[in-house]
């Protein structure tokens, strides 16, 4: 919390109008700007719902937000050396009446009119309509620290009266509530007290299965189950053996660190659409036997300034409080496409706040991210250091081909409904099937198999699945053009071929 106390104090002293402090933890901010606001020497005016308090002489007017800003700004030394505090503005700010009101009042500030006054709006970050984009001032307070939640947890108890857990316990509590507001803190500690008495081990699975129900009520992330295992992926060796490599850290992770090694951060998989991407990041999470959460960029992206960064943070938080985990984010192009209210200068922001997480994060959340078009992405989340490698998948080769016929085919007929194509006329089927990607193979075989069936042959057979790959378009040609600059864009960057050549 004491960089956060201090970003606002040089924000303050540095004469900058209007703050906006992203938060729901309205009692614990506001006292902290009512301290500061002390030390500055500065009166205290606050506007909440239900009216206007000048703590100066504890006067209260039940004044709306409008006649409550009339009011002040009508009183041309009345904001003089003043903090004016608005609670809950995310509900009004995109209203023309208040836009109009907070510029002429950051005017007044900015011009010098207005002496030593700083309006402080402390709501969860709302739409900001442009008018005030450039008079406004984003502060999000600091996480808690896990020093700070086992304080709390401590405090906590003492208050209601039950044991303190022990040393370990809190520990892991600290570490499991990392990423959450004091609000939120509060009311799983309140639970697990209300649920048996005590504040023990029991209660990690609570926290868990409260830190799932926060992750589906954000909207942003959501917690994938996973069946797919590294066997279900045809080809694609080297970033198996890659991932391999990184899931031995992560199970190891304390002799790991131990010996000097870097926790790993994460990795980017581009390439051809339909190929395994997200097959990988899936069967990945298994394979480090962590669970999954999906960032689904297009519901991150928001309309409005702001909106997004606070979803981008609310992401990060919610994936740090679930660490150890696999986070997926799914079609990273689509931040970069089409955003309005702000165009490339709030991704470039978002993903500014995105990569420094990623630089510095010691966390164990492991990114997967996956990207089909590569072109929209900006050079810097390119740059070697960012991720710890990105990788490029290709249109399956031969072999690759051959093991994504097995699996499917496996998968559907058995073993042995594999054995008669591999003993019949495997090399043609893998031979017809170029330019095909995985889920083009998976989509003539799942035809030949219902094929067979309703002609009611006895089994699958090799012609039947060349018969289906005679009439199938696969994706390299009915998306030829836009397959064949993809393809270009791929070889010029020289990323690491996911399979081995
Ligand atoms: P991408 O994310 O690269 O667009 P997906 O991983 O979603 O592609 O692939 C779609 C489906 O196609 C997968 O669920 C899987 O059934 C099949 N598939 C794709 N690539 C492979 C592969 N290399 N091995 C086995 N199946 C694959």
């Amino acid at each position: 919390m004491e960089s956060f106390i201090k970003t606002i104090e040089s924000y303050m002293d540095a004469q900058f109008p209007i703050l906006y402090i992203d938060t729901m933890e309205y009692d614990q901010i506001e006292s902290d700007v009512m301290d500061i606001a002390k030390r500055f020497g500065r009166g205290v005016i606050r506007w909440g719902q239900r009216g206007m308090r000048d703590y100066a002489d504890n006067s209260f007017a039940k004044l709306e937000l409008t006649k409550a800003l009339d009011a002040l700004l009508g009183d041309p030394k009345g904001l003089a050396n003043r903090v004016l505090i608005i609670e809950d503005i995310h509900f009004f700010i995109e209203a023309p009446e208040t836009i109009a009101r907070l510029r002429e009042l950051a005017q007044r500030i900015n011009s010098g009119e207005l002496e030593d006054c700083t309006a402080v709006l402390v709501a969860p970050l709302g739409n900001i309509p442009k008018e005030l984009g450039r008079y406004l001032t984003i502060i999000v307070p600091d996480d808690l620290t896990a020093a700070e939640i086992s304080r709390m947890i401590v405090a906590f108890a003492e208050e209601q009266g039950v044991d303190v857990p022990q040393k370990d316990l809190l520990d892991q509590l600290a570490m499991n509530l990392k990423g959450l507001s004091r609000t939120e803190i509060e009311q799983i500690l309140s639970l697990a007290i209300t649920n048996d008495g005590v504040i023990d081990a029991g209660d990690l699975d609570l926290v868990r299965s409260q830190k799932q129900q926060m992750i589906k009520k954000s909207g942003i992330l959501e917690m994938v189950q996973v069946k797919e295992r590294m066997e279900d992926i045809g080809g694609l060796e080297n970033l198996k053996d890659w991932l391999q490599r990184k899931a031995q850290v992560f199970q190891n992770i304390t002799k790991a660190q131990a010996f000097g090694v870097d926790i790993p951060k994460g990795v980017l998989i581009a390439g051809m659409p339909g190929c395994g991407k997200s097959l990988t990041a899936k069967a990945a999470a298994k394979m480090f036997g962590m669970p999954l959460l999906r960032m689904d960029m297009g519901r991150l992206m928001g309309k409005y300034v702001g909106e997004s960064e606070g979803n981008m943070r609310r992401a990060i938080q919610l994936t740090e409080a679930s660490s150890p985990c696999v986070l997926w984010i799914d079609e990273l192009e689509k931040a970069f496409a089409g955003v309005k209210g702000g165009g490339s200068e709030v991704t470039t922001r978002l993903f500014g706040n995105f990569l420094t997480w990623m630089q510095e994060k010691d966390s164990l959340a492991f990114v997967v991210a996956t990207a089909n078009k590569i072109d929209v992405l900006p050079p810097e989340l390119l740059r070697k250091g960012r991720f710890d490698e990105i990788f490029y998948v290709d249109f399956p080769n031969e072999g690759e081909r051959e093991k994504i016929f097995e699996i499917h085919i496996k998968k559907r007929r058995g073993k042995d409904g594999w054995q008669k194509i591999k003993n019949d006329r495997l090399q043609s089927l893998v031979e017809r099937t170029k330019g095909y990607c995985g889920a083009d193979i998976e989509g003539v075989v799942r035809e030949s198999i219902e094929a067979a069936f309703v002609s009611k042959k006895e089994e699958l057979t090799t012609d039947e699945i060349l018969q289906v790959i005679s009439h199938t378009s696969p994706i390299s040609e009915t998306m030829k053009e836009a397959i064949e600059e993809m393809g270009k864009q791929y070889r010029e960057k020289n990323f690491t071929p996911a399979s081995e050549r």
